[in-house]
This record gives structure tokens, sequence and C-alpha cells, in this order.
């Protein structure tokens, strides 16, 4: 999955670490793009000077490795691109799939949160910690982090299916949503099912999760058995097709990153759920 980097130690403590122009990384965001030089993020050295390493802040390590985020965007040059986010999926070394993934995720709360929402005074970057603190009233954000819940809904040998009405991605899903307040992450799965695809659900198992920084969420996966008669009711606002798929029909997941094709992998190889 996009967290899984080898041997390599993600490390997010907020520290004060001095930028190292020849080793460490710059993530540059424009909106959902992100600086590229082709198949990876910038060393610093390949778009800054020394002098300009002062306004970067440090985002977090990876093994010995720092990353270092821009809060203004760069301009391009014939080495250095803004590409999509999404373009992030196929690169090659996992470890900067995973720390760019993050770092959208950082950069995206850090856009997001310039103003403080109760007296719309400017915020300034707490010294010890990852926050931010209004200089005005006090008031303290940290980092947001939205959970969902991702639900395989089994009923014999066969898995519930569903594609996504509107965006990218039109490959094969399972039932998911965001978790609201008040609720259980058990009961959200329920209230996401029911909502998405009218059926009730049992014996619901906690089986992985994952951090997905793409939508900044952590996705926490279930499986659970059908409770009652199998016939669907589409919510078509959020979805164009649900089907019940024998696990041999089960296409092979062509990605590896999503703990969804994991999930449908599982399924479809019979292993435990
Ligand atoms: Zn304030």
């Amino acid at each position: 999955m996009l967290h899984n980097i080898d041997a390599k130690e993600y490390h997010c403590e907020y520290i004060c670490r001095k930028p190292r122009l020849s080793r460490d990384y710059l993530l540059s965001f424009r909106e959902d793009s992100i600086l590229m030089r082709g198949q990876r993020p910038p060393v610093l050295a390949e778009a800054v000077t020394a002098a300009q390493t002062a306004s970067l802040q440090y985002l977090f390590s990876i093994s010995d490795t720092s990353f270092y985020r821009s809060s203004t965007p760069f301009s391009e040059t014939k080495t250095l691109q803004y590409r999509s986010v999404q373009y992030l999926r196929r690169l090659t070394e996992p470890w900067l799939a995973f720390a760019s993934v993050t770092g959208y995720h950082l950069d995206t709360w850090y856009r997001r949160n310039q103003y403080c929402g109760g007296c719309a005074s400017t915020l300034c970057h707490k010294d010890d910690k990852r926050a931010l603190v209004c200089p005005k009233c006090g008031q303290i954000i940290y980092p947001h982090i939205a959970p969902a819940v991702i639900v395989g809904i089994v009923h014999g040998e066969k898995l519930l299916l569903t594609k996504y009405s509107a965006g990218f991605n039109q490959s094969y899903a399972l039932i998911a949503g965001f978790v609201e307040i008040g609720e259980t992450l058990e009961s959200a799965a329920q209230r996401e099912v029911y909502e998405e695809v009218g059926l009730r659900i049992k014996n619901i198992r906690y089986y992985d999760n994952q951090p997905w920084g793409f939508s900044q969420s952590l996705l926490v996966g279930f499986f659970a058995e059908l409770d009652g008669v199998p016939r669907i009711t589409l919510e078509t606002r959020e979805l164009s097709e649900a089907v019940w798929v024998d696990r041999s029909d089960i296409p092979q997941s062509v990605s590896t990153l999503s703990l969804t094709s994991k999930m449908m992998e599982a399924f479809r190889l019979g292993q435990p759920v």
C-alpha cells in the first residue's frame, strides 16, 4: 500500500532541522499539482539556493532524508514542472510517492488554515509542535485528518463492487464514506452502506487501515456480511453502479497502493477477511 516504504521509517515529529541542499527534498504544491523533476520531487539543490532555504518549512523525515514545503509556487522550467498529484500513483520509488502524498495532505491543511476562524487574524505556527495558533484570541488549530470507512460486503461467494458516478476513478471500488461527528467506525460503515446501496450488514469486522493524503483522510477497512435480501437500491448521486460479483469474476487489481485494492484482492484470492 502507499504507506509501505520497505525498511525506511517515517518520522512525523515536528522538529527544527536545518535543510541540507544536496540531500533533502522540496515539496512544492500549486493547488492540486506538485512540482516534479521527472519521476520525483526535486532535491533542494535542484530548485532553490542556500539563501532561499530560510523560507522553507520542515514537514517530516523518512529515515535520514527530510522534506520541506514551500508556501509559494515556483516558476516552471524545462526540468521542473507541476503535475497533478494523481500522477504520484505512478511513481516508481514507493517512499517518495508516500512522502509526496503526505506532503500534499499537510500542504492542503496549511493552505486552508491561514486565518483564524474565530477572529480572522493571520495564524502563526507554534514553535514546539505541528499546530497553528491565533496571536489574538489564542485558538490553536491542529492538523486535520478525516476518518473514513471502506466496507467490503460479502454475500456467500460474492462481493459488492461499486463505481463512482464522478471523478477520475472509473475502476471498481467498495462502499466508502467519511465518518460523521458522533459516530463509531462501525455505525459509519452501516450508515454508508444503507445510504449508498440500501443494504443492511452484520458481523462487521476490522480488516486494515491506511493514511490517504489524497483526500486528507485515514481510511479504515471493514468486511461485513449481508444482513437480509441482496436487492440493491443505488444512490445515483454518488455511485453509477453497484453489483454483486462472484469471487472468480473479480478483476485482479492493477494497483497495490490502496486499501480498497488490497481488500478486493484478499477476497478474490480467498484469503481470510
Ligand atoms: Zn483568533
